[in-house]
């Protein structure tokens, strides 16, 4: 239980940001106690807190101040971005939230390809800008709507264009960071007195890992206030379109190629993928199934039902099918290109549809998803409008992910649907994205819950699906290899060891480092032994 806020420490937050940027009233509290977001499902009140006070900061300077009345006054705090995700939220007692709504500041840099973001510029917007210089940002899964600071220091970070665009782990570059005890920490080059924001390492060692291991720090370190993050080409014009959502209208992007693709076999499908890798074509990819697309097809859920009932999307995607969409800069590139993807679909018979096969709301689907990343958050709450997180959430070779992983949560969501613990959405339901043109891929696997259903289980598939990944050794919730069990302890006490360092006060702490500090010291820092390998 929270206990109430101290008036002398609210007083002093109206003191740092203005009585109108901070509030304790329980109206507007509550509002900033439950989300419907990813894994909501599975959390439910379970960690999620009503914080004691919402501040609304409005620069670096008193994002400082904030953080130092917390440590004062013994309050714990979190940033939030858009808080599309549930750690977002209070997740322990006593904690003021900091609402970065205010910190929405975006500056271009077009000769030297990078954005310097705050907190609530949003990926959309940070694009929308980037197109009118003919670049783009890399953009998550999440979709436009989230921020890219917070995914890139705080989050994963990956997404269907990162087969072009990298993921946001290794598109930050320099970062003003306020740590937990209220220092205002530079990283990278904007360490360096006038040289900019060019660099994620300044002179000495980088610090990017321990700002954010290989997953970031859900805000359990601090507060960043600014990023510089990388843009990459964008050929042609900026995207456009028209009419009313969720559909839009788009007008045609000129030099590109969209496309879906089924493989009838996965061992086709994995090949396929390891050589359009290699030949470095493919401007965004992802992996879906038939649930995910009836759900971005639908607006209703009772149109949801209506097509799941005609079956046809099913019959044509229920195993799982790939969109594809290149847009190099010349028509003489795109040619090599089509040339080069049809070649590689014919040799593993890969299979390429029109996205308009379903007329156009399925080619809006593909177009939307290839340059805005939209859809993948309709598919994650309708039509249940919750999901309980996604096992095992692997981070792999193909091999690994499709061969080893898919099958472990197509069993683990078997099992729970045909009890009707979650929906039953035709069992792939796989989410997939190839990073980097590389022989690496991420996949995760979403599971529906309605909260209200009796029989509702939502943490049963989730936990099965990851203790069956630690078990063969991969790991889940994209876990850096190798990855068993013991790997991954090692590494979490390794994060928690730093966050403890950084926040001696415990202001911004996550009760998950606790738990990893108790469990026991003997293997960390040793190397693991070759037999173990
Ligand atoms: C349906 C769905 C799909 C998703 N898909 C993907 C995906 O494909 N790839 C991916 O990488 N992520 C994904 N996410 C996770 C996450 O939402 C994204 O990474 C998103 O970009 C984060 O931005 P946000 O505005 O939602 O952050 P928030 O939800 O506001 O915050 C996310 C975390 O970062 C911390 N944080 C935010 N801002 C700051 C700050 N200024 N300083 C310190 N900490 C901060 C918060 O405390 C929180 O723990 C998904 C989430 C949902 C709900």
């Amino acid at each position: 239980m929270s206990r109430p806020i101290p008036d002398a420490a609210f007083q002093e937050f109206v003191d740092a940001v203005g009585e109108a940027n901070v509030s304790r009233d329980p109206g507007i509290l509550e509002t900033y106690t439950y989300m419907n977001g990813l894994a909501q499902g599975a959390s439910g009140t379970l960690w999620q807190t009503r914080p004691v006070c919402v501040i609304l900061p409005s620069s670096t300077e008193e994002v400082k101040k904030i953080v130092r009345i917390c440590g004062k006054h013994r309050l714990k705090f979190k940033a939030h971005s858009t808080a599309w995700w549930m750690y977002a939220l209070a997740t322990f007692p006593d904690c003021v939230i900091l609402d970065m709504r205010r910190m929405k500041r975006l500056e271009i840099n077009e000769r030297d390809m990078f954005a310097i973001t705050e907190s609530y510029a949003t990926a959309g917007e940070t694009q929308v800008e980037a197109m009118k210089k003919g670049l783009t940002p890399h953009l998550v899964g999440a979709g436009p709507n989230a921020s890219n600071l917070a995914s890139a220091t705080s989050m994963q970070g990956t997404g269907g264009t990162s087969v072009r665009t990298s993921m946001n782990e290794r598109n930050v570059l320099a970062v003003e960071w306020v740590t937990p005890t209220g220092e205002v920490l530079k990283l990278g080059s904007l360490n360096t007195p006038g040289a900019g924001w060019f660099c994620g390492d300044g002179p000495g060692p980088s610090l990017r890992g321990m700002m954010r291991g290989a997953t970031g720090c859900n805000g359990a370190n601090g507060v960043f206030t600014r990023a510089a993050l990388k843009l990459y080409p964008w050929y042609g014009p900026a995207y456009q379109c028209g009419g009313s959502p969720p559909f839009f209208d788009s007008k045609e992007i000129p030099n590109s190629y969209l496309r879906y693709v089924v493989w009838d076999n996965r061992d086709n499908e994995v090949e396929a993928l390891y050589r359009l890798g290699e030949a470095e074509i493919i401007d965004y990819n992802n992996r879906w199934a038939a649930g995910a697309f009836t759900s971005a097809m639908s607006t209703s859920n009772a149109e949801y039902l209506e097509m799941v009932a005609q079956g046809e999307y099913k019959d044509r995607f229920g195993e799982g099918y790939w969109t594809f969409f290149m847009h190099p800069p010349s028509q003489r590139a795109l040619e090599y290109r089509v040339k080069a993807f049809e070649t590689i679909m014919q040799e593993t018979h890969g299979e390429i549809i029109d996205p308009m096969i379903f007329g156009k709301r399925s080619y809006e689907i593909a177009l939307q998803n290839a340059v805005r990343a939209i859809w993948i958050a309709k598919s994650a709450y309708m039509p249940t409008s919750a999901n309980t997180g996604s096992l095992p959430m692997a981070y792999e070779t193909v091999d690994q992910c499709f061969k080893h992983a898919l099958p472990i949560s197509l069993d683990a969501k078997q099992e729970f649907a045909s009890q009707d613990k979650i929906l039953n959405d035709g069992r792939d339901n796989c989410y997939a994205c190839i990073d980097e043109d590389a022989h690496y891929i991420h996949i995760e696997h979403a599971c529906l819950v309605e909260m209200w259903e009796p029989k509702n289980e939502p943490m049963g598939a989730a936990l099965k699906g990851m203790i069956g990944s630690l078990a063969k050794g991969i790991g889940p919730l994209y876990a850096s290899m190798p990855a068993s069990f013991r790997d991954q302890v090692i590494y979490r006490k390794y994060i928690a060891r730093i966050r403890h360092m950084l926040d001696p006060l415990r202001s911004a702490h996550s009760p998950e480092d606790t738990f990893m500090l108790l469990l026991p010291e003997t293997e960390l820092g040793e190397p693991i032994p070759e037999e173990e390998k």
